[in-house]
């Protein structure tokens, strides 16, 4: 079966280089009008190029396909309105938000200013936050849209110098979770994608790694399309992808302890405990909701 996305209309936020650029050139490809948004600058976020936006929108135009610039940052919610007011403007509405953008201001903890901090979180949370804002009620309305957020193995894992990155990603999937059971009476559904690629930001970590070569940024959109279609099904899911692999990432936690909660609990019975509290067999995925495996424990009290 062919995906199409024929009469969509698509942001892809972050698309003048790297990833965002795969991203919009093969949903352009697959069918769907593109906004391809990119005020250019450094990898740090410092300066502007409205060049980058432009140069995708060409190579989109003359491979037969549709797309027009936009040169705003997701970093304000002014910015992220007029993102959203273009796709509009150009071609009557939105179906499918790609928040990609992003800037990395990485240095430990210790050493980091809390200016390059908010700056990153500026970027990949809020711009995801306000991108997403904007385009919601239409979303809604209309009763369906597609959202992809971009998360990072930072984030779910952890990487050293990368706090700003790393809490911004995770915080994408906190808004991801939320979103998707809010959406998905309306067939908003809303999905992130945890990419590898070698581009200019993991370029700088490791360029001449054998490894990062094989991370053609291309390898990536395949999932994000997907995603981005009508074929795509699920909601609140994380695809990772990277060299041609593909998996998807979840939460888990472990069956874990329960103890009789009429009676008091000591800091000493959680410590006695924590082998098992801790141990990853029996461990089970997360549920949408806050109940998590309460009822589940409590109900093994019923049992003894
Ligand atoms: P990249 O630097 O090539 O692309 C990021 C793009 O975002 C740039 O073109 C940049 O101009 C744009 N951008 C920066 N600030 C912006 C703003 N305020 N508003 C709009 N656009 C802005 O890097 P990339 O590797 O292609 O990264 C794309 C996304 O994928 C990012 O969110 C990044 O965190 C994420 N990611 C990348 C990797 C990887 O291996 N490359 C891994 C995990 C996550």
């Amino acid at each position: 079966m062919t995906l199409s996305l024929e009469g969509r209309v698509a942001i892809v936020t972050g698309a003048g280089a790297g990833l965002g650029r795969e991203h919009a050139l093969l949903l352009a490809r697959r069918g769907a009008k593109v906004v391809v948004n990119d005020p250019g600058g450094s990898v740090n976020g410092v300066g502007g190029d409205e060049s980058a936006a432009a140069a995708v929108v060409d190579e989109i135009r003359s491979a037969g396909g549709t797309a027009v610039a936009n040169v705003d940052s997701v970093a304000s919610e002014e910015g992220a309105g007029r993102i959203i007011d273009a796709a509009v403007q150009a071609f009557g509405g939105v179906h499918v938000l790609v928040n990609n953008a992003g800037i990395l201001r990485d240095r430990s903890f210790a050493k980091l200013s809390l200016e390059d901090f908010r700056a990153v979180v500026d970027v990949h949370f809020w711009g995801a936050v306000h991108c997403t804002r904007a385009v919601w009620p239409i979303l809604n309305a209309q009763k369906y849209g597609r959202v992809v957020m971009t998360t990072s193995v930072s984030g779910t894992s952890g990487n050293f110098g990368q706090s700003s990155y790393g809490a911004a990603k995770e915080g994408v999937l906190g808004l991801m979770r939320a979103l998707a059971l809010e959406g998905v009476r309306n067939d908003v559904l809303v999905n992130a994608i945890s990419p590898g690629a070698l581009t200019r930001m993991s370029g700088e970590v490791a360029p001449d790694d054998p490894f990062m070569r094989r991370l053609d940024p291309a390898l990536v959109s395949p999932a994000v399309a997907w995603l981005a279609s009508a074929r795509c099904d699920v909601s609140a899911t994380i695809i990772t992808a990277a060299a041609g692999g593909f998996g998807r990432l979840h939460y888990f936690e472990t069956s874990g302890v329960q103890f009789d909660p009429a009676a008091p609990v000591t800091v000493e019975m959680f410590d006695a405990a924590f082998a098992r509290i801790a141990d990853l067999d029996n461990a089970a995925p997360t549920r949408p909701g806050t109940d998590g495996r309460i009822m589940e424990r409590l109900d093994t009290l019923a049992d003894r």
